[in-house]
């Protein structure tokens, strides 16, 4: 049997993941980490009877104990708990939101054969000491992010001087046909409904504003041995398609699947050899006209675009620029700032001399990054209190 570790079960990851599992035998939940969603929490609980819990939300890992009689289920509130396992475990997932999520995955480095990577944030911020972590403890990395495990899907088949440009497509998120004298308006309820995909709050905004994509150029630019210009964004409203790679030779290769997570997390988990018709599943795609646009992305509308250069170029810049959209989605669902104004704030944060400063230091450890992350939120909020 398979042991499965889930770093945000509850989450939209989490649950697709748990969906996954629950329907092949090979596979046992062994641990789950969640933060505060007290009912689904417990509903896992009871279902999956992992070995291990790990709540980091302190009040509801108080009131998991009390209500979890199961003495053999072991409930812990930090992660510091995990280094008395002994066992390994075959999958993590790592899926909790943010920079947040990046400590963890580094603590289940140790802990796991291979870890199926969705936290962007942790292979953005801290890619080269998660690799040398997996490395020093022979774990494969694995992105299940869908663009990066296409683009992987693809690129496994050919050499590097054979690729001329990775396009990314991007459905365009829920303000694709808006027009920008509205974007002002825009609520954080409308912000967070995706017209594709049902994800969590911080990655819809980011789908919103197109920091998503932003974040996923560079993540893709971490993972595989192309230079950053080779990287472009698509536009493709349908999201059906999730990479494409233009070869040198003329031609270019698309990797089609529906839009839901499930597939790029089961087939990761089971070497591609996952059968889609044990789900109760769209998959005859092709029965009834099927349409593909791609448009150049409005850079009017999402300027986050044209700063990629620019958060790719010094050691620590996308640390710097990561917390600072956090600081600002945050914001804006605390509806402290406007839409338009997390691109804005950015676009100042970047072009601020302490942007360049603070993206010069050194960030080789975990410590590090904390250091970074914590100087960058605090000159976010400077921005956004001189520019309010
Ligand atoms: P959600 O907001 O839906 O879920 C977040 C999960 O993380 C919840 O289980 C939450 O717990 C838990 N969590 C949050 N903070 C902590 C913490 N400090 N310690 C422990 N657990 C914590 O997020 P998504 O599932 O949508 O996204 C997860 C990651 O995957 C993100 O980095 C996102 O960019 C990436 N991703 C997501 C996709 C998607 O389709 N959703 C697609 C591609 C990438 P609780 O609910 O108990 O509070």
């Amino acid at each position: 049997m398979k042991k499965i570790a889930i770093l945000g079960s509850t989450g939209s990851i989490g649950k697709s993941t748990l969906d996954v599992v629950s329907k092949d035998k090979e596979f046992k939940i062994e641990i789950l980490v969640a933060n505060k969603n007290l009912k689904e929490i417990i509903h896992q609980i009871k279902v999956f009877n992992p070995k291990i819990v790990i709540l980091n939300n302190y009040k509801t890992y108080l009131q998991i104990k009390k209500k979890i009689k199961n003495r053999k289920i072991k409930i812990f509130n930090d992660l510091s708990s995990i280094k008395k396992i002994k066992n390994k475990i075959d999958y993590t997932i790592s899926a909790i939101p943010g920079i947040a999520g990046l400590e963890p995955t580094l603590e289940f480095v140790r802990l796991s054969k291979e870890i199926l990577i969705a936290n962007k944030e942790s292979i953005i911020c801290g890619w080269s000491l998660l690799s040398r972590e997996a490395k020093k403890h022979s774990v494969k990395l694995t992105s299940i992010d869908s663009e990066h495990y296409s683009i992987s899907q693809i690129i496994k088949n050919y050499k590097t001087d054979q690729i001329e440009t990775v396009y990314i497509t991007a459905s365009g998120g829920p303000f694709l046909k808006l027009p920008k004298d509205k974007f002002k308006k825009i609520k954080p309820s409308d912000a967070i409904k995706h017209p594709k995909w049902k994800m969590g709050k911080k990655i819809s905004i980011d789908s919103s504003t197109m920091v998503n994509k932003v974040l996923e150029v560079s993540e893709a630019f971490k993972l595989f041995s192309l230079r950053l210009n080779q990287y472009k964004i698509l536009i493709h409203p349908e999201s059906l398609i999730h990479a494409i790679v233009k070869l040198k030779n003329g031609l270019s290769i698309f990797l089609f699947h529906q839009p839901d997570m499930k597939i790029p997390i089961s087939n990761a988990l089971n070497a591609n050899n996952f059968f889609l018709k044990n789900f109760k599943q769209n998959n005859n795609e092709f029965n009834k006209p099927t349409k593909l646009n791609f448009e150049k992305i409005d850079l009017k509308k999402f300027p986050v675009v044209e700063m990629i250069n620019k958060i790719n170029e010094k050691e620590s810049s996308l640390i710097v620029f990561n917390a600072a959209n956090e600081v600002y989605v945050d914001q804006f669902l605390k509806n402290n700032i406007d839409f338009t104004a997390i691109s804005r704030y950015l676009n100042l944060l970047i072009k601020d001399k302490n942007f360049i400063k603070i993206s010069n230091m050194k960030s080789n450890t975990l410590s590090r990054i904390k250091e970074i992350d914590a100087l960058a939120r605090s000159f976010s909020f400077k921005i956004l209190k001189e520019n309010q």
